[in-house]
Formats: C-alpha cells, sequence, structure tokens
C-alpha cells in the first residue's frame, strides 16, 4: 500500500500533488477498505485499489515526462546557436523547461564549432537520471507497506526469501513495483536478456541467505521450515506476438517460458548437487503480456515445480471476479488455481497458492491500471527506454519502459545482455544520430573495507570494455557513459564518479 507524504515541489520540478496521499486520505480508505474505495470509480474490478493506482500513474506520468522534454528543449535550443548570447538564451530555456542548469562546457565555443547536441542530450539525460534518483532516495515516492508486514506475510506462505528475475526488457522494469505491487525492498531483483538468470549469481545468493539465517536468524531463524522461492519471469506480446515478444527468445513465449524454465531448474537442482537440500527450494514461473500487463502464473505439477502447460491467467481471475467480494479474494483465487491445477490442493503447495493468489490480486489492480490510463493497451508496446542501465543496482528504477538493464560484473561474461541494449538503442536513439545513453553503476556496502574504491575501479572497467566491444559507436560519440556508485548499506542516492560528458572528454570517451 502506497503511503504518500506531503512534500515541498521536486527535484523534476512537476508539481506531486496528485501523487500525494494525506493522512485523511489514508484514514478514508481504512475506513472504506480497497474494494469500496475501487466502487466509487466507476466501471473498476472490485478488487482495485484506485487510490494507489491513481498515485503511481502520477509518478510514472511525472518521471516520464522529464525524460521526454528533453529532445524537443533541445531542438528549441540548437535553433539559435549561432547568436551573441546564445549560452544565456539556452540557460534559460533549460531552466524553464528541463529545470536543469546546462554545463557551461558544452556550451562555449559555438562560434567556431558546431554545439555536440549529442553529447547535450546524453548530459541531460544523465543529470535527469540523477535527480530521478535523489528524489526516489531522499522522498521515497514507492514506499510500501512495511518490510515487516510483508516478511510477516511471505513468512506465512512459507518463505522466507523471494528472489526474482525477470527479463532485462525495458518493459518489465516495473514488474515488481507495478505488476506484482510487492514493496521493492522486500523482494529480492536481478535482470537478465530473456530471463536467463545466472544460475551461479543466484547460488551465492541463496548461500548469503542460508548463512544469515544460521549465525543472525535473520530474516528468520534457519531451524523454521520456510523456503527460498525463486521466480522467473518471461513475456510476450498479445497483439503483436510475432514481432515484439522477447528479443532474446525470438519473440516466442513457449520458448521464453521454456528458456526461464530451464535456468530454475538449474537452480534448483544446483542447491540439491552442491548442498543436498534442493527441497529448499520452490520454484514459479511468470508470464506477463507487455501490452496490458496481465500476468499468467504456472500452475504446480505433481512435484511442486511450475508446470510448462498449464497456467492460470490474471485476465481470467479477473473477469471471474467481477462481482466478487474482496474480503472473501484470497479463498476465490485460490480455488480458480486448484481448479487449473489439481496438486495446487496438495498440504505442501498451499503457502506457494496463497502467494500466487497474492499476485493475481495485486495484478487485478494493474489490470485496471492500464485499462483505465491507456485505454487497456500501451502505446508504446515496442522499446521506448530513455536509457541503457548496465552494472550492477538500480533499485530506484521501478518503471516500465525507462530503462533497458543489463545485469552484469563483466562486459565480457555478459555480452549478450549488452549486445541486445546497444541494438535496441541503435533502433531507438543511433539510427536517428542521437546517442545511447548508458549509466554504468555498481553498487557497494560501504561497512566493507575499500568497497567503494573497489566499485570505483569496477565502472572504469566497465567503460572501458564498453568501449572496446564497440569502438565505432564510442569514437563517434554514439555512446555515452555516465559512472556512477553507490552505499547501498547507508540507503544513500547514487554518487557520479565520472562518464563521457565530463569536461575534458572527447567523442564518446573512456
Ligand atoms: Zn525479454
Amino acid at each position: 500500500m502506497l503511503v504518500g507524504r506531503q512534500k515541498r515541489a521536486g527535484h523534476l520540478g512537476l508539481a506531486r500533488s496528485n501523487r500525494v496521499r494525506t493522512a485523511a486520505d489514508v484514514a478514508h480508505r481504512q475506513r472504506l477498505g480497497a474494494g469500496n474505495v475501487a466502487r466509487m470509480h466507476t466501471g473498476f474490478h472490485p478488487f482495485t485499489n484506485a487510490v494507489e493506482n491513481d498515485c503511481l500513474f502520477a509518478y510514472e506520468s511525472r518521471c516520464k515526462a522529464a525524460f521526454d522534454k528533453i529532445e524537443p528543449v533541445l531542438r528549441e535550443i540548437a535553433q539559435f546557436q549561432h547568436d551573441s548570447n546564445f549560452i544565456i538564451k539556452a540557460q534559460e530555456l533549460a531552466r524553464l523547461l528541463l529545470n536543469l542548469e546546462l554545463p557551461e562546457h558544452l556550451l562555449e565555443n559555438t562560434w567556431i564549432a558546431p554545439l555536440e547536441m549529442g553529447k547535450l542530450y546524453a548530459w541531460c539525460v544523465f543529470e535527469t537520471f540523477r535527480l530521478f534518483a535523489d528524489e526516489f532516495y531522499s522522498d521515497k515516492p514507492l514506499a510500501q507497506e512495511s518490510d515487516a508486514d510483508f516478511q510477516h506475510f511471505i513468512e506465512s506462505c512459507g518463505f522466507h526469501t523471494v528472489d526474482f528475475s525477470p527479463c532485462a526488457d525495458g518493459r518489465l522494469a516495473h514488474t515488481i513495483s507495478y505488476v506484482l505491487r510487492l514493496p521493492y525492498k522486500g523482494v529480492r531483483r536481478k535482470s537478465y536478456a530473456g530471463a536467463m538468470f545466472d544460475v551461479e549469481d543466484s547460488l551465492q545468493k541463496w548461500v548469503e541467505v542460508e548463512h544469515r539465517r544460521l549465525s543472525e536468524s535473520l530474516p528468520n531463524s534457519a531451524s523454521e521450515p520456510t523456503r527460498y522461492l525463486k521466480a522467473a519471469v518471461y513475456h510476450y506480446s498479445s497483439s503483436l506476438p510475432g514481432q515484439e515478444g522477447c528479443a532474446a527468445h525470438g519473440s516466442d513465449a513457449a520458448k521464453a517460458a521454456e528458456g526461464a524454465m530451464s535456468r530454475l531448474l538449474a537452480f534448483q537442482q544446483g542447491v540439491q548437487n552442491s548442498f543436498c537440500c534442493g527441497a529448499s527450494i520452490d520454484l514459479m514461473l511468470i508470464g506477463i503480456d507487455t501490452d496490458n500487463d496481465a500476468i499468467r502464473i504456472h500452475c504446480p505439477d505433481a512435484s511442486g515445480n511450475p508446470d510448462g502447460e498449464n497456467y492460470i491467467d490474471a485476465q481470467a481471475v479477473y473477469d471471474a471476479t467481477r462481482h466478487a467480494n474482496p474480503a472473501d479474494s484470497e479463498r476465490i483465487i485460490s480455488e480458480l488455481i486448484e481448479q487449473k491445477s489439481s496438486a495446487a490442493s496438495r498440504e505442501d503447495n498451499r503457502g506457494l497458492v496463497k502467494f500466487m493468489a497474492r499476485l493475481l490480486f495485486n495484478n487485478i489492480s494493474q489490470i485496471d491500471y492500464v485499462r483505465n490510463n491507456f485505454n487497456g493497451c500501451y502505446s508504446d508496446i515496442g522499446h521506448q527506454e530513455r536509457f541503457i542501465g548496465m552494472g550492477v543496482g538500480f533499485e530506484e528504477v521501478q518503471l516500465r519502459n525507462l530503462t533497458y538493464f543489463a545485469y552484469l560484473k563483466t562486459v565480457e561474461q555478459n555480452a549478450t545482455d549488452v549486445d541486445v541494449g546497444i541494438k535496441i538503442f541503435t533502433g531507438l536513439n543511433i539510427k536517428r544520430g542521437l546517442p545511447a545513453p548508458v549509466v554504468i553503476r555498481y553498487d557497494y556496502h560501504g561497512n566493507v573495507p575499500g568497497a567503494r574504491e573497489r566499485a570505483v575501479a569496477k565502472v572504469h572497467c566497465l567503460q572501458q570494455a564498453m568501449a572496446a566491444r564497440f569502438p565505432e559507436q564510442t569514437q563517434q560519440g554514439l555512446i555515452h557513459t555516465m559512472l556512477v556508485v553507490r552505499d547501498c548499506s547507508a540507503d544513500n542516492s547514487i554518487e557520479v564518479v565520472g562518464g563521457s560528458t565530463q569536461p575534458g572528454v572527447t567523442g564518446g570517451g573512456h
């Protein structure tokens, strides 16, 4: 549940009164209950949280508008680059329309050399992202139910950790906060092209989690019979299945599901073979229709693992519960799941079914979100990302089609993810002469000695590897980079430590 707070005007300079939820709103809503609030808005499903939808839409619109204004404003600025008072005029426009102070080193000498529009464009995208991140960490616009409440809920389903790997496609970047309406701090999210997650990385995380349970009893004691839930999220497009599905799987939904499933099974097997406790892992396979954000969750088979062929569709749940009482939602949805899968009614799958029911319930709000704000289908059903995010981190990016993710520690090992990203941005930007803006990022734990220095060295290393992999585009200034690190233990915002748009750097730089 979103809990907004009254704030001063945001860094991004736009009114945010729409998303603010006052204490009176909260109290009013608690009195009414989610279902009654939904019924106040004609046409909403009784399970829909309409107030939350309004808050989420205001946040999404405001943030995306800040990025989308950059190109038209720079077009306007470009028109008078030969005027004698160019810098003054450019700054006035940038302040007024973008809420940014442009860097003087990119505006000087335009009487003799053409303005480096590509570089200026990349700088504006980076600066807008920096302000977006600052706001996210200082104002917490997507703050949700407390971590303790969510932890209590997942433990009631028999889990101690929930670990999601969606596809890196920007159309899935809002999977946690919007599509599934889960608190972003309460779940782990690591994105990979085609949801083909790194099995070793997940194994390492599993070891960390189990060690912490043993040594610190966090998030719960190792003696509790709870399990680690690993979920993979693939995607497809119902309106243009052959074109707008998952690029990493040739736009084939069945292949995308099979690919994600193969990694899930490899992870489960990996834990079993390495630690003799594969039974402590539960698996979940989820598909998202990127046209309208409706999910499908694969039902458990006889072994409790997701059945590749048998799934329950949130749209069907939406239709079947159109006149149901929200108070009965968990029971009704659980029964619908059990109708689809006999294994779902087995005692050892009860927790999994309860969690599935929560996801399907939450997704009903998102189906109405797309219905009401986008007429039931996004206008940007294809790629429309604003920048590439590469490295480790990006917790603040919870919006659809804002960022293409490449979660990686080295460019070489995850070359596919990087190549897919550059391919997408070749279509979006490079073909039009605009650079692909790449934010290279490495989060670190500030309580580990030397961690910041290693993170800084890492982002420089990743920048060099990018320049080596795409020498032409880098040379021609068609790929620009911003290097950032973040102390994730301190809950701080990002820190910019370098990049190709900084003073004294030519071309795409490295
Ligand atoms: Zn994909």
